[in-house]
């Protein structure tokens, strides 16, 4: 489809729809959780490499940075709030603790928009710590793990915070880092997006393998 059809520039509810591959990745991820678990920590390398798959990067290429123009629709819109100075954006920029938790037990580990699961940073540190062969992640996004960059959970402004958004439970809702970063500061009208989908219902069986952080809590208090 051209950027002459209308169809074109209909409102969608995600920039991109997800692909299998990633899918693929969650689940050999979640895997790899358990596997690290219960000591196979071979298997859980062998898994994480497994989840570094190309074309989920290719994905993630499309609808960021550099992006193609027709993943990526941007348009003008006359009426659209102004970009802010920095200075008289709302603070604070990012949700604190709280907010986190709050946003986490409303959306659950899944994209608003694309649907995607998504894994916290922490988790990627940790197993990064463990595992550091088998997950890389360098400085350039090339050399970054396919599977956990696309699937890094983001707290984002429904509107912009450089639009003038607050970081508020209303304003923001989880996403991906594709839909994040591909969207950028810009309103969702401009991109051409449908309000963020409703959440996944909970529970979900996708837990952003949380439970690896809670494991390690509980390995702490048990040994201080
Ligand atoms: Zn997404």
């Amino acid at each position: 489809m051209g950027r002459n059809d209308s169809a074109f520039w209909l409102p969608r509810r995600c920039l991109r729809e997800p692909i299998p591959e990633i899918a693929d990745a969650q689940a050999l991820l979640d895997e790899a959780a358990n596997a690290h678990l219960s000591g196979k920590r071979a298997r859980a390398a062998a898994l994480i490499a497994a989840a570094n798959i190309p074309i989920i990067r290719d994905w993630t290429e499309s609808i960021w940075g550099r992006h193609n123009a027709s993943v990526l629709r941007i348009r003008k819109v006359p009426d659209a709030p102004p970009i802010q100075p920095v200075a008289l954006r709302p603070i604070p920029r990012h949700p604190n603790a709280l907010l986190k938790r709050r946003l986490i037990g409303r959306d659950g580990y899944h994209c608003r928009f694309c649907g995607i699961p998504v894994i916290d940073s922490s988790i990627r540190v940790l197993l990064r710590t463990e595992y550091p062969d088998a997950l890389c992640w360098g400085t350039k996004n090339f050399d970054q793990h396919a599977a956990f960059q696309c699937m890094w959970l983001q707290y984002d402004h429904v509107l912009p915070n450089g639009r003038g958004g607050e970081s508020t439970f209303e304003n923001m809702v989880v996403t991906c880092a594709p839909c994040n970063f591909g969207r950028m500061e810009r309103t969702l009208e401009e991109v051409g997006l449908l309000a963020p989908q409703p959440p996944t219902p909970s529970p979900s069986k996708w837990d952003g393998l949380a439970r690896l952080n809670r494991r390690v809590k509980g390995l702490e208090s048990e040994t201080n």
